[in-house]
């Protein structure tokens, strides 16, 4: 039987009946509540459940990442597999810093949690903890987030719905599998280039800018820029944004660029890839040296900026690191996206 490291971290998985808003389970007792509620645990995997931290996933930061990746390091040889109990907002988040800073994987560690706390009876949660269980006993070298079952790219998947149980998508990648009576392998598990490694460390000195019709000049000025190494810019479709005055943002890039911050731009659409060689916008910003994210979701680009710049302690070799995949987090450029109705099922 497989040794699987469970690692608690919060969410409304672990939260108490009725008590969505406030962690209302006290965080020693969850471990007896699993077990209380889905027994059958225990014929899956050899279980060894721990609590890391307990949080509202709102409350996550890259210090929690950090943590967790060094945890995962100091364990990585005692264990098969790892499962990791995670609030769903921000969990996309945690599953890319995660795909970054553990390097070289060759074992599955899996993200879940819950729409629904554990100990109501309509809950989410037993399906999706039995199936992250189960997925993380199987040879997936890399980081899920297993979810309406579903197992996903954690790098390539975002919450996508609040209220529903299918909360999570992975527009531009296929799911790794699909859980049904059988599991159905989509993508062959990626093989580790060189020995596992831990590297926690991310520089926080990022921002993100989402833009929208009518965003002042006047505002984008006040912005206080002295402290800023990176600025994702989240664009309308394959990477516009508006030329003319007075609402150009062609200043306020410039402006970035001449304080030497490495500007990259995502979309507002989840769906394919960015192509700044598309429209005027894109092309302007392209020849002024800004970063297109290509079909990387905006959590994984940030997350991938934030490891990049504390790895490399420099802007420029960030940026000449970004456009590689460094955990299957981007195509390559041109690549194909899956057929939507493949990537978020209703279950309803
Ligand atoms: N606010 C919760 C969290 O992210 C939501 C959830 O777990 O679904 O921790």
């Amino acid at each position: 039987m497989k040794n699987i490291l469970l690692i608690q971290t919060g969410g409304t998985i672990a939260m108490d009946i009725g008590a969505g808003q406030t962690p209302g389970l006290d965080p020693e007792r969850w471990e007896e509540l699993i077990y209380r509620e889905i027994p059958e645990l225990e014929e899956i995997a050899s279980l060894h459940p721990e609590k890391l931290f307990f949080e509202d996933s709102s409350d996550v930061s890259p210090l929690h990442w950090d943590r967790l990746i060094s945890r995962i390091g100091e364990r990585y040889e005692d264990f098969d597999g790892f499962v990791i109990l995670h609030g769903t907002d921000t969990m996309a988040y945690t599953a890319s810093a995660l795909s970054f800073g553990l390097r070289n994987l060759g074992k599955p560690v899996i993200l879940t949690g819950s729409q629904v706390p554990m100990r109501n009876i309509r809950s989410d949660a037993r399906r999706n903890l039995v199936n992250a269980i189960e997925m993380a006993t199987l040879p997936f070298n890399e980081v899920g987030i297993c979810f309406n079952d579903f197992l996903f790219r954690g790098n390539r998947a975002t919450k996508m719905s609040i209220g529903d149980f299918d909360a999570f998508a992975s527009p531009n990648f296929p799911p790794l599998a699909e859980i049904g009576l059988n599991i159905e392998r989509n993508v062959e598990p990626p093989q580790p280039a060189g020995d596992f490694e831990a590297a926690p460390g991310f520089d926080d000195r990022v921002l993100l800018l989402k833009i929208f019709p009518g965003l002042s000049q006047r505002h984008l000025e006040a912005l206080p820029l002295e402290e800023v190494q990176a600025l994702v810019i989240e664009s309308f479709g394959s990477g516009n944004f508006p030329l003319k005055e007075p609402y150009s943002l062609l200043p306020f890039l410039q402006r970035c660029l001449d304080r030497g911050i490495l500007l990259v731009i995502t979309s507002q659409a989840a769906y394919d890839a960015v192509d700044l060689s598309k429209y005027e916008s894109g092309r302007r910003a392209q020849e002024m040296g800004v970063l297109g994210a290509g079909d990387m979701t905006t959590e994984a680009t940030l997350t991938k900026i934030m490891y990049l710049l504390e790895q490399t302690g420099s802007v420029e070799a960030t940026r000449g690191r970004f456009p590689q995949s460094l955990a299957g987090e981007v195509s390559a450029a041109g690549g194909s996206r899956p057929d939507r109705s493949g990537t978020r099922v209703k279950t309803d």
